[in-house]
């Protein structure tokens, strides 16, 4: 009992953390998965962006952490124009990198990058490649 009681405490702390980063309320999605079919990225993604808002609602942050949905999320915001419920997702997606990223935990180490690809790569894209995959 008292584990259940400490695992639900957990999960509203998780999911108020993620409201106060975001700025956005996950509680609010119907579950319409408007978001999903609005995404381009959404081929690319182990969980799409209305499974993501569900485990949100649930706190199910260990899960969320080991997903890529939101590192591949291109923050185009075609699913926050359309969202009926006035769900900002894209911030919802930043939010949850930012959790990571707030760890020391790298989507990609920029030491592993070879010079190679780092020669022939826009200096632009590399620079907002660390700012959205590096700590
Ligand atoms: S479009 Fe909005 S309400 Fe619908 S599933 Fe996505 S986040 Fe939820
Ligand atoms: S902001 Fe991210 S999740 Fe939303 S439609 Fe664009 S790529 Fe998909």
């Amino acid at each position: 009992m008292t584990l259940t009681i400490t695992g639900q405490t957990q999960s509203i702390q998780a999911i108020e953390k993620l409201n106060e980063l975001s700025g956005e309320s996950v509680k609010l999605c119907m579950q319409c998965a408007t978001c999903t079919g609005m995404c381009p990225m959404a081929l690319e993604m182990d969980f799409s962006p209305r499974k993501v808002m569900h485990m949100a609602q649930f706190g199910l942050m260990e899960k969320l952490a080991g997903i890529n949905t939101y590192w591949k999320c291109a923050s185009c915001h075609a699913c926050s124009v359309k969202c009926p419920r006035g769900i900002d997702i894209a911030k919802v997606m930043e939010a949850l990198r930012q959790q990571v990223l707030r760890k020391s935990h790298n989507y990609i180490e920029p030491s592993e990058i070879s010079a190679e690809t780092i020669a022939e790569m826009p200096q632009i894209a590399l620079v907002a490649g660390f700012r959205k995959f590096t700590s």
